[in-house]
């Protein structure tokens, strides 16, 4: 059996009671593969919408055991890869279509964490953006007036002294501020939200991994100890999708890592600020993005990924990366070199080519749905993710039913090795892209792995 405790910070920091596994068969109106926050959204908004149906959710693990309970808390509204490139890859009304869909995420989140009073260590302190090299800064302009031109309002360009007035890092020319932003435990926040589903009745069943899906007049699913016979199913299993044929060809799970330190002390704060606890990201495609947790340590993730030949999703630790995480932190703040790196982990994400999401109905049965492909910005996605699929389940036609990667059309991936070989070459055109950047001026990182 995994122990899910070892996965990440916040699924070891506090006690948890897991539920039994599915023992026999049920028939059911709905099956919800996976336990994550798409999953246990998905199970909220049934019940709210339609409190007559059973719903029940089945999760291999434990819930949060994949990304949901790994992530780095950040509830925001990036979209994709960047807004340039959702506008590049779709027009700009699409791109102003995702930005718009990406703030109500936020604001869900926002609602539901207030509405159910979810201890989740919940803090709306904003966004910045930070240009770590000249490129970066006429990266994140150009982004700035892209969204301007797009009528979207709340972000700004803050010069390099107003930034450093925030957050004080010999890195920053500049940066995006932008006050729609939550920093939170996505551990609690899972199982705050798993509770709240249950008080409106669904049923969550852990170490129940679906094993066989099989589709026919009646939905049915096979697990160790039984079977659920479905009128609906929801494939909630993002990263992990690979392993139903009928998922594989739409994305891949890309591997991404995070490093965590010992707490902050006050001489810390002293040098860096950093007194509105703003979550921060660069502008890099492999993004660096970090936070203080509740009781101040300073989180760390992102740099390089990796995709593993066969869609594993098992080889969570990269050591090379962490040490690079933790040069990086350094650079950063370099009143930080004396602490210590107290925690590091990683997990999948969800990947398509086109580095957008998408959901929809499983061909042209309206009894089957998915979601996948949030990337790492998933936090506030996934659950208004949730609220856009239980309308698809009712077949209810509604304003979020009607956005642009709602039923899309996407870009395939082949079969192995073809696959590890395209998205390996994704990955690798990203990274001399950011080589490129870093190339002159600051924000350079030493990637050796020495
Ligand atoms: C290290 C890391 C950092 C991240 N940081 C951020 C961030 O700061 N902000 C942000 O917005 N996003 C972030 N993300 C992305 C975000 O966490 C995800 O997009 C989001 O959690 C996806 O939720 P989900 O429910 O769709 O998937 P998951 O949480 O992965 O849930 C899928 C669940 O399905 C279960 N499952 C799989 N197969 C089966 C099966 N056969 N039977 C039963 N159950 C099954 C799995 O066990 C898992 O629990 C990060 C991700 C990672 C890995």
């Amino acid at each position: 059996m995994v122990d899910y405790s070892t996965k990440s910070f916040w699924l070891g920091l506090t006690p948890y009671q897991e539920n039994p596994p599915l023992q026999g068969e049920l028939r059911v109106d709905v099956a919800i593969i996976g336990g994550g926050f798409t999953g246990i959204a998905t199970a909220y908004f049934l019940k709210q919408a339609a409190p007559s149906l059973h719903v029940v959710v089945l999760e291999s693990h434990v819930v949060g055991f994949g990304a949901s309970g790994r992530n780095g808390g950040f509830s925001m509204t990036l979209f994709g890869l960047t807004m340039g490139t959702t506008a590049f890859r779709f027009g700009k009304d699409k791109a102003r279509q995702a930005q718009h869909y990406m703030e109500r995420a936020v604001d869900l989140v926002d609602q539901l964490v207030k509405e159910h009073n979810i201890d989740c260590d919940y803090e709306y302190n904003g966004f910045l953006r930070v240009a770590t090299t000249p490129a970066y800064a006429r990266r994140i302009q150009k982004e700035i007036k892209l969204a301007e031109s797009l009528g979207i309002e709340g972000i700004e360009w803050l010069d390099a002294k107003r930034t450093r007035e925030q957050v004080n890092s010999p890195l920053y020319l500049g940066a995006w501020r932008e006050p729609r932003c939550a920093i939170l435990n996505p551990a609690k926040l899972v199982r705050g939200m798993k509770k709240v589903a249950e008080q409106c009745g669904a049923v969550v069943y852990e170490r129940t991994p679906v094993q066989e899906y099989h589709s026919g007049p009646k939905l049915r699913l096979v697990t160790p100890q039984g079977a659920v016979i479905a009128d609906k199913v929801v494939f909630a299993t993002n990263a992990f999708s690979s392993f139903f044929p009928q998922l594989r060809s739409r994305q891949v799970p890309i591997h991404t890592h995070i490093i965590l330190t010992e707490p902050l002390r006050p001489e810390h704060f002293a040098e860096i600020g950093w007194q509105n606890r703003q979550g921060i990201e660069d502008a890099r495609n492999f993004v660096h993005y970090y936070r203080l947790t509740s009781d101040n340590r300073l989180l760390v993730g992102g740099e390089r990924t990796q995709y593993y030949y066969g869609n594993r999703t098992d080889i969570d630790e990269h050591r090379p990366t962490y040490r690079v995480l933790e040069r990086f932190a350094h650079q950063a703040y370099p009143c930080l070199q004396d602490l210590r790196v107290a925690h590091h982990w990683g997990g999948p994400v969800s990947g398509t080519l086109d580095f957008a999401p998408m959901i929809g109905y499983l061909g042209r049965d309206k009894r089957v749905v998915y979601s996948l492909g949030c990337m790492g910005h998933g936090v506030s996605l996934s659950h208004l993710n949730g609220q856009t699929l239980s309308d698809l389940i009712l077949e209810r036609q509604t304003e979020r039913t009607e956005v642009f990667f709602v039923n899309r059309r996407y870009i395939p991936l082949p079969a192995e090795p073809f696959r590890f070989a395209i998205t390996n070459a994704v990955l690798d055109l990203m990274r001399v892209q950011d080589w490129w950047d870093e190339s002159k001026g600051l924000g350079k990182v030493n990637h050796t792995d020495d």
